[in-house]
């Protein structure tokens, strides 16, 4: 399998340039277990890498031009020499690499022109952060490249500040650093502020378990007010309670100042979602994976009521999980489309998605897409 996608990106890269790459590099997507919406808050999320991913196929290019194709936008390429690089110089899906390009430079590093050929088999836009893996990608093949010795945290600001200040979009560090810092067999506990991570055992086989992600293919717009309405939100918020940021809150009793009750829930949501981190984390050191489950049905519901950013095809995904004998579901990402998590007991899985996807017709929605997810190892060099 691994081999087999190696082969397909440089196969692409020849196709692209006609020549062979110098490597190939993968980094993957993500599942977020917990703490949704709370990384710009100083907070605490729990994700772990996929095995799916994308792949750059790249080798160095003398002239200092970077050159960016992809498997996933054929007729979509772009020329353009490292020096010209500059926020609103390359549009569309090649902002993500190109951008990381931008930020490895800006911030001193030597890397210069190169040939990229991208492939993936992650779903774009389903919240399993392709964008993160596309600039991830590019990151590790950059520096392989140019043998620049970057640190993974250093370079996933890198990444974080690609898709920030290149492609404009405000999103926080997790997809980038699960993306670069994951291992195997591990969830990836990151902390907002600090940034310091810990590596959390997630054996969810050898508890019986098995965790599904069900794209619900209704798509998200993740640039769209929706999701910069609810981080200013948790700023007034913020602000309101004198705090420096929501992470800073420590009891529930402290909300009842805040006068507009929407602002109150959207601030519930952060704050609870935080303690189900730390109450996934204790249960994940103690083994205790089968209990997980509730905690993330509970998620769902924060989610769902007070933060209010799931969507319909979410709400009966979950229902109809939990219903059907999942242990726990919930909605992942950004909220208004993408993908739910679910934990099911291990040969269970088949007749719960059989049961989703009945509702799902029911409803003349098309089927979910199902992947079997299990933690693998983040962005690394393919040999
Ligand atoms: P998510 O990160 O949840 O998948 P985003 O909206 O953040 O959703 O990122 C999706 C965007 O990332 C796509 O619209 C595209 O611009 C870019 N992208 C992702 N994968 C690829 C790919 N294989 N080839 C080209 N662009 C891609
Ligand atoms: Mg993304």
């Amino acid at each position: 399998m691994r081999e087999a996608q190696r082969y397909a990106a440089a196969n692409w890269f020849r196709d692209c340039y006609g020549t062979d790459p110098a490597g190939v590099w993968h980094a993957p997507g993500r599942v977020n277990l917990v703490g949704e919406h709370t990384d710009y808050n100083d907070g605490f999320v729990l994700p772990f890498a996929l095995a799916q991913g994308v792949r750059a196929a790249a080798a160095r290019c003398g002239d200092g031009m970077l050159e960016l194709r992809s498997r996933q936008a054929p007729g979509d390429s772009v020329r353009v020499h490292v020096e010209s690089l500059a926020p609103g110089s390359v549009c569309g899906w090649a902002a993500y690499a190109a951008g990381v390009a931008w930020s490895l430079l800006e911030a001193g590093h030597a890397i210069g022109g190169a040939r990229v050929a991208i492939d993936s088999d992650l779903p774009q836009g389903a919240g399993l952060s392709s964008s993160a893996a596309v600039e991830c990608a590019t990151a590790v093949a950059l520096t392989g490249l140019y043998d620049a010795a970057v640190p993974l945290l250093e370079l996933a600001r890198l990444a974080q500040r690609a898709e920030n200040d290149f492609v404009d979009m405000p999103c926080g560090i997790m997809d980038q650093s699960a993306s670069l810092q994951c291992i195997r067999g591990h969830a990836l506990l990151l902390d907002c502020r600090s940034l310091v991570t810990a590596q959390v055992p997630l054996d969810v086989a050898a508890a019986g378990l098995e965790l599904l992600v069900l794209d619900t293919r209704a798509r998200h717009e993740h640039a769209g007010g929706a999701y910069a309405d609810r981080r200013r939100a948790c700023e007034q918020a913020a602000d309101l309670l004198g705090v420096p940021a929501l992470r800073d809150v420590t009891g529930l009793g402290e909300l009842d100042r805040l006068d507009d009750p929407a602002l109150r829930r959207r601030a519930r949501h952060v704050i609870t979602d935080n303690r189900r981190v730390q109450a996934m984390v204790s249960l994940l050191r103690a083994g205790a994976v089968r209990d997980a489950g509730p905690l993330l049905t509970q998620a769902h519901r924060s989610l769902r009521d007070d933060f209010g950013i799931s969507w319909p095809q979410a709400d009966v995904a979950v229902d109809t999980a939990v219903a059907a004998g999942a242990l726990g579901a919930r909605m992942m990402g950004g909220g208004f489309g993408g993908s739910v998590i679910v934990l099911v007991p291990a040969g269970q899985s088949a007749s719960i998605v059989t049961a989703i996807g009945d509702e799902f017709r029911r409803r003349g929605w098309p089927g979910p897409d199902v992947v079997p997810a299990s933690p693998e190892a983040g962005a690394h060099l393919m040999t």
